[in-house]
């Protein structure tokens, strides 16, 4: 994967690309505290230098709904959707609403050449939308 996106293969970059694709949608202190645990003592610059790097080849992409810090994840390029919990802010995929990017068509395009819809489907999740048990 980083060969094909012409970059070198570093240890620091192999251990977070394989952090984010075990658990999807990390932050970056998590990401840092998995990569750690992996390698030792590694920067908090060299892992946010790792993820610019990442994001900018195209191997990650990069999320941040608002109210919460960003976010990565290995999957890539399907332009799949997210549903985010308000309550916890628990983050799930959704994959695209119909058919292929954008997925949605604008009423009107303006002229634009559109490549993507970003669509964050906002709710509860399972575990917060469960009632309060009567006392
Ligand atoms: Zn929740
Ligand atoms: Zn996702």
């Amino acid at each position: 994967m980083l060969r094909e996106a012409a970059l070198r293969v570093t240890a620091p970059r192999l251990a977070v690309l394989s952090a984010v694709h075990e658990r999807p949608h990390s932050d970056t202190d998590s990401i840092i505290g998995r990569v750690r645990e992996s390698l030792g003592a590694v920067s908090h610059q060299a892992v946010y230098d790792v993820l610019r790097a990442l994001t900018s080849a195209g191997l990650l992409r990069r999320i941040q709904p608002t109210g919460s810090v960003a976010r990565y994840e290995t999957r890539v390029a399907d332009n799949h959707h997210h549903l985010v919990c308000r309550s916890c802010g628990a983050i799930a995929d959704v994959d695209c609403a119909t058919g292929p990017a954008p997925c949605l068509t604008a009423a009107d395009d303006h002229g634009f050449t559109i490549e993507e819809a970003e669509v964050i489907y906002w709710g509860l999740c399972p575990d917060c939308s469960v009632s309060p048990s009567p006392k």
